[in-house]
């Protein structure tokens, strides 16, 4: 569909007062009146009054809310230029708010993240042959007549380049009038991706998956499928045979990733097999671009996007299939404002739309693996690895056994694998999740311990910047000498290791090799990408890195991985902490030998019998799998119960205590849901606010959202100076 001729998408015929949604915290759509002569449809994207400012909304399904004195009814002032939200995608943003408890007008909004897109882009200059021949013909005009003459518009470097000249032969042709001007839709952001363009012959176990999921698209519909294969078993591969088949009837693809901006190497694969670029969608992205984007989504212009999670918002003119890449991934989580899983949601969208949904992980979560136990999902698996490369020999070392050496915290086994590594020229990755020099400062006079001013955090040492730092609010203060509490000077201590003291000690270890530190602290993205390219083109010898180093990336000298310590995320007394470090560390481990050399794993644990640990040196995911899904079952977490959580917070502790003790108090009484708490959150302050938590436990049939919704309605009033955070499944438990 073309978006150049104003009033495409219109006229309609129209009511007189229609429900518009604005991005308010209210219930619901307000009424509005539609002046005459302008025509809208539920869908149309309009600008309203709301109080003094003029907002975005959309013009929304059903009857307007009514009970609006016709004479104090605003009139909606400006219908946009761009396709209105079709039915599926109202029905979407509603099921969305319902199911997390949102107003409905911030879910819309996040439909609509693009303001200055909803209006068409500007027309671009072009030129096209008028039938003239010119005054004298040289060899360069030749060149140019010989493409202009069938009548079709090009741009003036366009057209240059084609003919191989340069633009001033064509101001000449211009001036006497043998191309006359003429005004272009503006171009393309992407070229159009060609799904014959270069497929891989797929290997056998990868052409059975991708006839299985060619299968559900030839059937029509929605289904779920879950690709669940080892780390280089080839995917990628497959899913990308899905997409071509989407793209082949017609309709746009949607690919989620949960790391778009680091994943360069992802669109270039994408170009190696379509011919063109997918449209990319996250944050880091310049607002043209983003505006673009969503413009030419909502067109048709885009076939496939490849985005974060918030890409799963954009009202596509025709979306037909849905990849959710590493879907087990946390980062597919939003808890900001609209608390939402982009995994979850993204099936909603495929189910409420008709079409199929596609789930790729190697270490697919607990929910998932459920949903194929009950037949929900079709579980597609790829068991071993591409072009038979092996998966890394994984081993751990039992760090009671094996201890560093004083002020160390790596092992001499790790310490002697790695120079042997770097001996053969190949590359090491030493993984551990904690950015900054230490987590922890003390005082050894006095014991005192540098914590946040405004959060229940420590600060961490930053030694590169000589800086101590809280991770929750980015508090932060220079390096200090001397302790607050008693005083004494240089006697203040480093606990524990963060991925600068690992490089430190490695720098110690290995003075020749070339070390690189990889972490979100250390630079933007721009700089984060060019250090994963790096390390792909073999520019390290030894990386030192937090789990950015996990995601996906193809690192082909890369045969060793040691995971300093293993049991960093099992501490925390979360249920799902178990499975999340199993996800994380069978990433990372998957990073080494992706391209056939031998490699090895190595595991700094104090548990080396805890069933993770077994579970990856063992290699067999699924005895672990089985135990984590009883486990659930038995205590009733989720996916067989369900859980909210309400996180009440104030500026003082009272005031957020006695709030959520009387939201319990005034809850109703539902057999099957039960309340816990109110309990300090596990992070009990940030940024000046004390928070608590409650947690709503029901069975799977549960009506939750009615619950709660009863019991925000019920509670005590609702004041400015507390706020109350509703989170439907949340990560942690
Ligand atoms: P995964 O997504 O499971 O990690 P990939 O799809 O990235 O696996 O495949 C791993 C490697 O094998 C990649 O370098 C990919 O290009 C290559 N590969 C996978 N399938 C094929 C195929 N059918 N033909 C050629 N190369 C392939
Ligand atoms: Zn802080």
């Amino acid at each position: 569909m073309k978006d150049d001729s104003p009033g495409l998408f219109g006229p309609l015929p129209s009511s007189r007062v229609v429900p518009v949604l604005v991005p308010m915290p209210a219930p619901v759509a307000y009424s509005y009146a539609v002046p005459d002569g302008m025509a809208v449809e539920p869908g149309s994207i309009v600008q309203v009054p709301l109080g003094p400012r003029q907002v975005i909304g959309v013009v929304w399904d059903g009857p307007d809310a009514g009970g609006v004195d016709p004479k104090k009814l605003r009139s909606i002032t400006k219908v946009f230029d761009c396709p209105p939200l079709d039915k599926p995608m109202r029905i979407f943003l509603d099921w969305v708010a319902a199911y997390t408890l949102s107003p409905p007008g911030y879910v819309a909004r996040m439909a609509l993240r693009a303001p200055a897109a909803l209006d068409p882009e500007p027309m671009v200059e072009g030129f096209r042959f008028s039938g003239m021949t010119p005054e004298r013909m040289t060899p360069a005009r030749r060149k140019v007549l010989d493409l202009a003459v069938d009548g079709l518009s090009w741009t003036k470097s366009g057209l240059a380049h084609a003919s191989g000249v340069s633009a001033s032969v064509i101001d000449g042709l211009v001036a006497q009038g043998v191309f006359e001007t003429v005004f272009l839709p503006p171009p393309p952001l992407v070229a159009r991706p060609d799904p014959d363009f270069a497929g891989h012959r797929l290997a056998g176990p990868q052409k059975q998956a991708a006839d299985e999921i060619l299968d559900g698209i030839a059937k029509g519909g929605f289904s779920v499928a879950l690709i669940d294969g080892v780390t280089g078993s080839g995917k990628t591969e497959v899913y990308f045979e899905a997409i071509a088949e989407t793209l082949r009837r017609g309709k746009q693809v949607l690919i989620l990733l949960p790391e778009i901006a680091l994943t360069a190497n992802f669109l270039e694969r994408f170009q190696d097999r379509f011919g063109a670029k997918p449209g990319e969608w996250h944050s880091d992205l310049a607002t043209r671009t983003r505006e673009k984007v969503w413009r030419q989504a909502a067109t048709g212009e885009i076939r496939v996007v490849a985005g974060a999670r918030s890409a799963l918002f954009l009202p596509f003119e025709d979306l037909g299939l849905i990849i959710v890449d590493e879907e087990h991934d946390p980062a597919f989580k939003q808890e900001d404002r609209v608390f939402y899983n982009a995994r979850d949601m993204a099936v909603v969208r495929a189910r409420i739309a008709g079409f199929p949904v596609v789930l790729v992980s190697a270490t697919p979560s607990v929910e998932s693996q459920v949903n194929c136990q009950a037949g929900r999902y079709k579980r597609i698996h790829l068991p071993t690895r591409f072009a038979d490369a092996a998966l890394p020999d994984l081993h751990l070392i039992d760090m009671r056994r094996h201890p560093p050496e004083r002020g160390g915290f790596l092992s001499p086994l790790l310490l002697r694998a790695v120079g042997r590594t770097v001996e053969r020229k190949e590359q090491a990755l030493l993984f551990l999740n904690r950015r900054g020099y230490a987590p922890l400062t003390l005082c050894r006079v006095c014991g005192h311990r540098f914590q946040c001013p405004q959060c229940s955090s420590w600060l961490v040492e930053h030694r590169f910047r000589g800086q101590i730092q809280c991770h929750q609010c980015g508090y932060s203060e220079p390096t200090p000498h001397a302790c607050p509490e008693c005083g004494t000077l240089d006697h203040l201590v480093a606990c524990g290791p963060g991925v600068e003291r690992i490089a430190e000690e490695v720098e110690k270890h290995f003075p020749d090799a070339r070390t690189l530190v990889l972490s979100s602290d250390l630079g933007g993205v721009k700089r984060l990408r060019l250090e994963l390219e790096a390390i792909a083109n073999g520019e390290a010898d030894i990386v030192i890195g937090t789990q950015l180093v996990a995601k996906g990336h193809n690192f082909p000298l890369m045969t060793l991985v040691g995971i300093v310590d293993a049991d960093i995320g099992l501490a925390n007394g979360d249920p799902r902490a178990a499975e999340r470090t199993f996800q994380l560390l069978s990433q990372v481990t998957g990073r080494a030998g992706r391209t056939g050399r031998k490699s090895h794993g190595l595991l700094q644990t104090f548990q080396p019998m805890h069933p993770v640990m077994q579970a990856l040196v063992s290699g067999d995911a699924s005895a672990f799998y089985e135990r984590e899904i009883a486990e659930r079952e038995r205590a009733a977490l989720p996916p067989f119960g369900r859980l909210v959580s309400i996180i009440i917070s104030a500026d003082t502790r009272t005031e957020a205590e006695t709030h959520a003790r009387q939201l319990r108090q005034t809850a109703p009484i539902e057999r099957d849901i039960a309340i816990l708490g109110p309990a300090e959150a596990p992070l009990a302050l940030i940024r000046g606010r004390h928070r608590f938590r409650l947690l709503v436990h029901g069975r799977r049939t549960s009506d939750m959202q009615g619950f709660v919704r009863a019991m925000l309605a019920n509670g005590p009033k609702e004041r400015r100076s507390i706020q109350v955070q509703v989170d439907v499944d949340p990560q942690s438990f």
